[in-house]
């Protein structure tokens, strides 16, 4: 129940609108809670319907997607782009290819997107889509096929100034460069309509790093803020070994950390002392799994099947970075109770929201993704500002772009929070900041 009758009357107009969305609805009511905030201070929110707005996507595309297989048989998959809010920016947001992708799934993404790109302080609007087609155990070829009938539709709804698509599960360099070429051939022109490309046809250095990297920045940000302290010799524990969580544990090791724990989908290695980072980028780059590639190479590290067992490991920063609802309550608690004082999400929404609330009401420090792994949209953009200038910036040039949008987004929350009388609920701050640009731009435009 929150304060506001009207966050209440909306929150269950939605949960009958769409019973069967569950994440689209945990994404809401997470939200609300640092709405109930500030809604009644500002009545032009429900006067103009802003949340009634926002709870409903600008355009929600659905198509069906059939290609044949290596055997000559007919595959059919359901493919969806969510575009969410343009208000800030043309629409913007990764494509994932899973086979858990359903329309709840999407729009709760594109919801969180479209406050995670306006935190990033950039003209970027909110999108995801995506396909319940999974690319595992697929050749080349058939990925292509697939890439190639899902841009035969997609192409007609995305455009360099209308919707910037990008990588996201399932969809890394490979996917892009099929997707990217296709759409090409379709509109006969060379756009920055797809980020993430490879660096020899229009990508930006650092952009397969930056989500990873942005972690680090944000988690320094936190340590130096909040307890005055260095990442240096601080104890990590990171899940999923993807593109996220390895070029994470790269940079933790780069600044001094220990990476003690990690795991994949099959399951977890752990070593107190901490574990060799190059060796697990390397079966990253390779995508095979930690077990057994790293225990082939040190056969002694403690290791299991149970992903969840991570989280029962000893460490000072936790960093979910593997996909949503990675962290229930009880994973919470043996978090806390092991001596971890800091968790930053990596992925979209890993922590399950009774144990944020946990987080929160027991004194570890939470850094949603929303505003944690924004460096990977936010290099997205400087790879469109490229694109736009036919320019090539340094790695060193990016990365130091990084880092500011990094410092200044958790400036944002951090003060936000401090002003909404939380200071230590970073979520509160990255949800009011975020939605607040989002807002002013929405009322400043009417009625549309
Ligand atoms: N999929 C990434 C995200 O969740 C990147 C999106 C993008 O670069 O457009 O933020």
């Amino acid at each position: 129940m929150y304060k506001s009758p009207y966050l209440n009357r909306l929150l269950l107009k939605t949960k009958n609108q769409y019973p069967e969305q569950k994440e689209f609805i945990q994404a809401i009511e997470e939200f609300f809670e640092a709405m109930d905030l500030i809604v009644e201070q500002k009545p032009d929110i429900e006067a103009n319907a802003i949340l009634e707005r926002l709870l409903i996507p600008e355009r929600i595309v659905t198509f069906k997607v059939a290609w044949v297989d290596d055997a000559n048989k007919v595959r059919v998959n359901t493919g969806y782009r969510v575009q969410y809010n343009s208000a800030i920016g043309p629409y913007k947001g990764g494509i994932r290819f899973d086979k858990s992708v359903n329309l709840s799934i999407l729009k709760f993404l594109a919801f969180e997107q479209t406050f995670k790109n306006s935190l990033t302080g950039l003209p970027l609007g909110g999108a995801k889509g995506g396909s319940d087609f999974n690319p595992r155990g697929k050749s080349d070829n058939e990925v292509m096929r697939f890439c190639q009938a899902f841009m035969a539709e997609l192409y007609r709804h995305i455009g360099p100034s209308t919707d910037i698509p990008a990588g996201d599960l399932g969809v890394g360099a490979r996917e892009i460069g099929y997707l990217f070429g296709y759409y090409k051939k379709l509109k006969n022109e060379w756009s920055g309509v797809f980020t993430g490309k490879d660096v020899a046809y229009g990508g930006s250095l650092i952009r397969p790093e930056a989500t990873g990297y942005g972690i680090l920045y944000f988690t320094e940000a936190m340590l130096k803020v909040y307890f005055k302290s260095e990442i240096k010799g601080k104890r990590l524990l990171i899940s999923g070994n993807g593109k996220v969580g390895s070029m994470a544990a790269l940079k933790a090791h780069e600044m001094g950390a220990l990476v003690v724990g990690m795991s994949d989908i099959e399951g977890y290695i752990y070593n107190p002392d901490g574990l060799d980072v190059d060796t697990i980028v390397k079966i990253a780059r390779k995508q095979k799994t930690l077990r057994p590639q790293y225990l082939t190479v040190y056969p002694d590290t403690l290791s299991g099947e149970d992903v969840s067992d991570l989280w029962k490991m000893p460490c000072d920063i936790a960093l979910p970075c593997a996909t949503q609802d990675e962290i229930n309550l009880e994973s919470a608690k043996h978090l806390k109770a092991n001596g971890c004082q800091l968790v930053v999400e990596g992925a979209n929404r890993p922590t399950e929201l009774p144990a944020i609330r946990y987080f929160n009401e027991n004194s570890v420090l939470f850094a949603p993704g929303k505003a944690a792994n924004a460096g990977g949209v936010a290099v997205s953009n400087l790879e469109m500002s490229q694109n736009a200038t036919y320019l090539v910036w340094s790695a060193e040039e990016v990365d130091a772009k990084l880092k500011t949008i990094m410092q200044n987004i958790f400036k944002q929350c951090y003060e936000t929070a401090h002003k909404y009388g939380q200071p230590n609920n970073l979520a509160l701050g990255a949800n009011i900041a975020g939605f607040l640009r989002v807002y002013k731009a929405m009322l400043a435009q009417g009625i549309v």
